[in-house]
């Protein structure tokens, strides 16, 4: 059987989007009209009578474009401060968009903690499933005005891959501004090969992960994509990674269509989200 094709059956999805893909590279400001296309594309998914998770970066990028700050937010205090600015404007455009297509749309912020602690762990699920029960869109993303480096998740690469753990997801769409999985730095290498399936992701595949990201905004690299991958698989959640410069790519990669690599699950018997969280 075409492994693509599990994808059209999935009814719990994750979709991650870097803050990259969601603001003008030039200006940082919000890119409107890809944004309409992405809460078109979800509302869409959410008629279809399927579940869906927003992971949204973008807050700090979009703070300090409002703040119109000189050069890229350099402290963590002026990272924090940039996210409680941008996060805020961010929800403030979801909201406005996603009414227009009479969709409930819900702010989710959270923490290492979050998950690491036991108690709030169980009440964050309780949340994700009593908001999925009520049929609204979680947008989530990282607390960042009071994260700092103890109680950080590096990126939204993790953070969107403990999401899809924690609410038994089965499927994570991750969106940036590369193409998938190639055999070699695409940048760099003209003979890099496209990879379009990963049914096991060996030490060789998550060694040729590149930490860079290649963009100015957002931290993820293809590094954190493939622990992503790493943990998703681990908990039994197939992930895709694609490109988010369309994101009409969202439908095609839910109709099982050729679009960015896919990762086959392959979830662990004894799979401890705890065990993972540590390793961050
Ligand atoms: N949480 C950060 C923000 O919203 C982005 C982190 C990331 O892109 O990985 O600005």
């Amino acid at each position: 059987m075409n492994l693509r094709e599990r994808l059209k059956d999935k009814q719990r999805i994750v979709i991650k989007v870097g803050s990259s893909s969601l603001v003008h590279e030039e200006t940082g400001a919000l890119n409107l009209t890809k944004l309409e296309i992405l809460v078109r594309e979800i509302s869409d998914i959410r008629n279809m009578g399927k579940e869906v998770i927003l992971v949204s970066s973008g807050a700090i990028a979009v703070g300090a474009a409002a703040a119109k700050l000189a050069e890229r937010p350099g402290t963590t205090e002026e990272k924090q401060a940039c996210a409680a600015i941008g996060q805020g404007r961010l929800m403030m455009i979801y909201q406005k968009l996603f009414m227009e297509y009479n969709q409930l749309a819900a702010q989710i912020l959270m923490t290492k903690n979050t998950v690491l602690d036991n108690l709030s762990r169980h009440h964050a699920l309780n949340t994700f499933r009593e908001l999925l029960h009520m049929g609204a869109i979680p947008i989530v993303n990282e607390n960042d005005t009071v994260a700092t480096y103890e109680i950080h998740f590096g990126d939204n690469d993790s953070l969107s891959a403990i999401v899809a753990a924690l609410v038994d997801a089965d499927l994570l769409i991750l969106l940036s501004d590369i193409d998938g999985l190639y055999t070699d730095d695409p940048n760099q290498n003209p003979h890099a090969e496209f990879i379009d399936i990963v049914t096991e992701l060996d030490q060789h595949l998550l060694e040729m992960g590149k930490e860079s990201s290649g963009s100015s905004v957002g931290t993820g690299g293809m590094a954190s994509k493939l622990q992503a991958a790493q943990l998703a698989g681990a908990a039994g959640v197939d992930m895709v990674i694609a490109n988010g410069e369309d994101f009409h790519v969202i439908h095609k990669i839910i109709q099982g269509r050729n679009h960015g690599t896919l990762f086959i699950s392959r979830p662990e018997k004894e799979f401890y989200l705890i065990d993972y969280l540590e390793q961050l």
